[in-house]
């Protein structure tokens, strides 16, 4: 395991920590980065610097990480945060550590089923969260699309941090549940009723999108374009809505008009002039 050190000062919270060349250059390496205005790319770069400070990068298997792969993990892991700014880092408090995988990660798996025999299999994985962290990424998938992927709304690094969003906060071993912690006066809601809102509205988005991915399979009809893996559970399917909520907005609200609404209080979206939405 190789780690990875700032060449830079990384002053906290201070985008300009980060050289001008490498944000312009990470930038050109991301479309979703290139959607931004000038405020937002500001906000965004302040973010990256004060998640370097915190974070910590390895390389397995003599995978040696550089200064620009560490920048490019950290502009997608920051970009759903942007609105919210520097206190949001604070989803990301519960692990330091993050690990890139010079490939896709074979990790053994041990599973009961309901008749109580045991399966153990190997799973190949472009990434993993887990509670306490680290988290873990196959570099090759950190710029690119998955393989045989329809939709143009994935995002592997927003996927596995949007993991580490539901997971903040929750007791040890229980797992995500595409119910993260919400912020206080949630839609002017009390902590309950906001719960109950937000688990109402992901549930039926979930369901709608399990009918999408079901008439495609058994009956031919056209793919969804949400990513059909956000049909297996709820906390894939906020995973999956995140990363396309980052990558296409405007897309996905045309397919969940009401998750993207929830997601927008979330992730504390402006509310632009003669936005309707
Ligand atoms: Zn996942």
């Amino acid at each position: 395991m190789t780690h990875w050190r700032r060449r830079w000062q990384a002053r906290r919270g201070d985008g300009r920590a980060i050289p001008d060349r490498l944000w312009a250059r990470v930038v050109a390496d991301l479309p979703c980065l290139q959607a931004l205005d000038g405020n937002e790319q500001a906000r965004l770069r302040d973010l990256c610097a004060a998640f370097l400070a915190r974070k910590e990068f390895s390389g397995a298997h003599g995978l040696v990480v550089d200064d620009r792969m560490a920048l490019l993990v950290a502009a997608q892991a920051c970009l759903p945060l942007r609105h919210r700014g520097l206190s949001a880092l604070a989803w990301y408090d519960d692990f330091v550590g993050i690990v890139l995988h010079p490939d896709e990660v074979v990790a053994p798996r041990r599973t009961r089923d309901e008749a109580g025999v045991v399966h153990e299999y190997d799973e190949a994985l472009a990434g993993e969260a887990m509670q306490g962290g680290p988290i873990v990424l196959a570099w090759p998938r950190v710029l690119g699309s998955a393989p045989g992927a329809t939709g143009i709304g994935h995002n592997l690094v927003i996927h596995e941090f949007a993991h580490a969003i539901d997971l903040h906060g929750k007791p040890l071993g229980q797992p995500a549940d595409g119910c993260p912690l919400l912020p206080a006066g949630f839609l002017g809601l009390s902590a309950a009723a906001a719960r109950q809102h937000w688990h109402t509205v992901l549930t039926e988005a979930h369901a709608t999108h399990r009918q999408r991915v079901a008439l495609h399979e058994r009956f031919g009809a056209p793919p969804p374009w949400l990513d059909a893996y956000g049909a297996e559970s709820l906390a894939e399917f906020f995973a999956v809505a995140c990363e396309a909520y980052c990558v296409d907005r405007e897309r996905l609200a045309e397919a969940h008009a009401d998750l993207v609404a929830l997601l927008d209080a979330f992730f504390a979206r402006p509310t632009a002039p003669g936005d309707t939405r």
